[in-house]
């Protein structure tokens, strides 16, 4: 028989998911495992209403299991606005797999996390995420068709980090036509945070316009390859929030952007690829809104990457997929028009116009 104080602790557990399933309004949530390969995933659907739920695979050594569900949540709902405001017909997912991407990975375990995808039936379709790369999505695709960011050797899309780039530096001029009346960033001081995939790739255009680029990264080998080749100047990771700059460009990780370094910041644009900038989403937009500065949502400007993987799934090419990525200057003024005519933040004006989309009508 189970004790009443075991049955009150099972209930609140389960209190606990559905409270923070309910809250973000999530469709379903599967919890996977398989004792055999050691598989511990979780596949977080958040809404299917304009298609079906596309987001990456991450793979990370999670410090419990909490964090795991919080984060697949948190992801799995930015898909589904990012996927609306960049007017494609999908829904938003993501998936975790727990576990250290340098030690945990086998064929098998991808195999088996495959055949959960699978038993979806397409309401959830994956791809490639932090910690997983190009050869797991070719395991997964042994077990389902639901899945993309293959190489393109089997017909897949490759790359996007170029077109996320191209994405990101559309929502800059944007952003720069709203502050100074002009889109052209030449002679303009932008600083680059991270030299990775994206944030090369974005040093690479703002160079070939001629603005002046500052850059930072904690890998001093990318960071130098980046220097050299566009002629950016390498600064401390630690000084660029109080760096003379006009244009702040977050490339690395997200949550960088916090009450005391936005007190310090001297730009006038925060423009960026990174996922989830601001630490706390109501605060931070907010007072960057009360500081002056213009934040182009991240998840409208860094969608090139889901639009180059909806290229995969639609058949079109490379050329027609950065087409749509230059969309994304229009829809960023739209939105700065909209913050500025309610006087609410850019990120408030960006989510209601993604509902419109999600829960106005299909
Ligand atoms: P990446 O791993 O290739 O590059 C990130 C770089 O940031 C690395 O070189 C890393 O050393 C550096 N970095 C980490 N912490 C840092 C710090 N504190 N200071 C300075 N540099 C630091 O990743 P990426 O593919 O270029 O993506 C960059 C960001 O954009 C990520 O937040 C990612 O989630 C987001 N994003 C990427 C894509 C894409 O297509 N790759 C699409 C959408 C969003």
């Amino acid at each position: 028989m189970i004790e009443v104080k075991e049955m009150k602790e099972t209930i609140a557990t389960a209190n606990s998911v559905f409270a923070q399933v309910t809250d973000m309004k999530h469709e379903q949530v599967v919890f996977c495992y398989d004792h055999e390969t050691g598989l511990k995933a979780i596949i977080a659907i958040h809404n299917t209403n304009l298609g079906p739920a596309l987001g990456g695979t991450r793979m990370w050594m999670y410090q419990n299991e909490n964090d795991a569900l919080t984060d697949v949540l948190r992801l799995s709902r930015g898909m589904t606005y990012k996927a609306a405001i960049s007017g494609l017909n999908l829904g938003g997912g993501k998936a975790v797999i727990i576990g250290d991407s340098k030690k945990d990975k086998t064929e098998a375990l991808f195999r088996k996390f495959g055949q959960y995808v699978n038993s979806l039936s397409g309401r959830y379709i994956t791809a490639e995420d932090v910690g997983t790369s190009t050869k797991d999505m070719e395991y997964i695709s042994k077990e389902t068709k639901h899945v993309t960011g293959l190489p393109e050797s089997m017909g897949g899309s490759g790359d996007p980090s170029p077109v996320t780039a191209y994405g990101v530096y559309m929502g800059m001029k944007a952003s720069a036509k709203e502050v100074w009346g002009n889109d052209s960033l030449s002679g303009k001081k932008v600083c680059v945070q991270g030299a990775g995939h994206v944030g090369s790739n974005l040093v690479k255009h703002l160079t070939e316009e001629g603005a002046k680029v500052y850059v930072t990264d904690i890998n001093k080998d990318a960071l130098q390859q980046v220097a050299t080749t566009y002629k950016a100047e390498v600064v401390a990771p630690d000084s660029i929030f109080s760096l003379d700059v006009d244009i702040y460009a977050p490339c690395a990780l997200g949550a960088t952007l916090n009450t005391e370094n936005i007190g310090k910041l001297k730009c006038a644009i925060v423009s960026g690829a990174a996922n989830n900038q601001l630490a706390d989403e109501v605060v931070h937009s907010k007072m960057l809104l009360d500081k002056g500065i213009l934040w182009a949502p991240d998840f409208l400007i860094n969608a090139g990457g889901l639009i180059n993987v909806y290229s995969e799934l639609k058949k079109f090419s490379r050329a027609e997929a950065l087409k749509q990525t230059e969309h994304i200057y229009n829809v960023t003024l739209e939105i700065f028009k909209k913050s500025k005519a309610e006087k609410i933040p850019t990120l408030v004006a960006a989510m209601q116009m993604a509902e419109k989309r999600i829960y106005g009508g299909k």
